[in-house]
């Protein structure tokens, strides 16, 4: 096993000063000054508060009386909880998709990834930490400070020792060593009462836990005693909790050159977001058998609902019920845009349909195809057609419906 290849690999990711850094990106005259975010304008203690506020000794919880005499220049904004949501929304969505879908929201400006299986596709966990920081400051152009490591406890551990906008590399083969002397209590979830019955034991740092038998901690804890001893050698066992509900709906669209009425650009079109649909199927581990395909024309939309006799993440399955609407609904007209949605996306894992025998070679190339393509770029391989692709941006339409407005034509 290379050096650079870690069994398990856990990014942390961690927000700096997520609501005040929010409030100086949308008010540029707030930033490089002391911001203190309040629980509207007579909220009484401090939220959070800009990294300027922290240098004069600014800190969460702390009265903003008491913080406005510390530093008469600080600047009190009331939270906006819906703008935070949003970009923290914006902020996970990327990472799912860019990095791991095995993402798990720890709050609302903190996040774990399990990057395990990402070393192949994306290189080392130290590249990947960069490749996260790097997604998060396009997403939402917010700093943030990133931990990498081979479990979550460690990944938290170091991305601390890193704030603010920092990357902390600590490899699962020295944690336990560099936990040696660093107080049980400074881990995540050691509270003052587990430390308590560690110190009368005798353990105040993670190195002076290896004394203790786990039974002890098993005994009077249970399964979160177990946890915290392994967390103290760099083993903490607790993976990765993903909690993505399969999304009602997944769809693609694209702008098209104006009245285009040439049906082979319109094909290649439609093959690109059959393409594009089927990628981020596979990539989110679900499939569809429902396909919503419409054309915009001048005159609305045309298209329909079609179904596949079982369920597909091929591109090439899809792309066929596209020239089906084709040949069964344009008459010519001149087209905006197209549109693909899967309306029925559900869990690929386990299900039956995934291992009927003639599926395996198309899983094995499109497997292939997902894995070049997630390294050089979107599309880089894919059917020869697509590559005259145009590059219209991609548009998810506010006027398409499901079933297509077809019926008001
Ligand atoms: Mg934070």
């Amino acid at each position: 096993m290379s050096d650079n290849h870690w069994p398990r690999a856990i990014v942390f990711v961690d927000m700096d000063a997520f609501f005040a850094s929010i409030e100086q990106l949308d008010e540029p005259s707030l930033r490089q000054r002391p911001v203190a975010v309040t629980n509207g304008m007579r909220g009484t203690c401090i939220i959070t508060c800009s990294y300027e506020a922290r240098a004069r000794g600014i800190y969460t919880g702390m009265r903003i009386k008491e913080a406005q005499q510390l530093c008469p220049q600080l600047i009190q904004r009331p939270a906006r909880p819906q703008r935070y949501a949003q970009l923290a929304t914006r902020m996970s969505d990327a990472l799912r998709d860019e990095i791991s879908p095995d993402l798990e929201i720890f709050s609302v400006d903190e996040a774990f990834l399990d990057v395990s299986h990402c070393q192949k596709l994306l290189g080392s966990p130290q590249s990947i930490a960069a490749q996260t920081k790097a997604v998060v400051n396009r997403a939402v152009n917010l700093p943030c400070t990133v931990g990498v490591s081979g479990d979550k406890t460690s990944a938290k551990f170091i991305a601390k020792e890193h704030k603010p906008s920092g990357i902390g590399v600590l490899p699962p083969g020295q944690v336990r060593q560099r936990l040696r002397e660093v107080p049980v209590t400074k881990l995540c979830g050691i509270a003052e009462g587990i430390g308590r019955f560690l110190a009368a034991r005798g353990v105040y740092t993670c190195g002076d836990m290896e004394r203790l038998p786990i039974g002890i901690m098993g005994k009077r804890f249970g399964y979160p005693g177990r946890r915290i001893w392994l967390m103290c050698q760099g083993l903490d066992p607790d993976p990765v909790h993903t909690s993505i509900a399969a999304p009602k709906s997944m769809g693609h669209g694209k702008v098209m050159p104006p009245d285009t009425i040439d049906s082979n650009i319109i094909h290649m079109y439609l093959l690109h977001m059959s393409e594009k649909l089927a990628t981020r199927l596979r990539r989110y581990k679900l499939q569809a058998k429902t396909f919503s395909i419409g054309l915009l024309t001048r005159q609305g939309w045309l298209g329909d609902t079609y179904r596949t006799a079982t369920s597909t993440t091929d591109g090439a399955v899809i792309s066929s019920l596209t020239r089906q609407m084709m040949d069964e609904h344009w008459r010519g007209e001149g087209v905006l845009q197209v549109h693909i949605t899967a309306l029925d996306p559900y869990p690929a894992d386990g299900q039956l349909e995934m291992f009927v025998e003639e599926h395996e070679g198309r899983d094995a190339v499109n497997k292939t195809v997902d894995t070049i393509n997630q390294r050089y770029g979107e599309l880089a391989l894919g059917p020869a057609r697509l590559l005259k692709r145009s590059d219209m941006p991609n548009v998810i339409s506010p006027a398409w419906k499901p079933k297509g407005p077809r019926q008001t034509i």
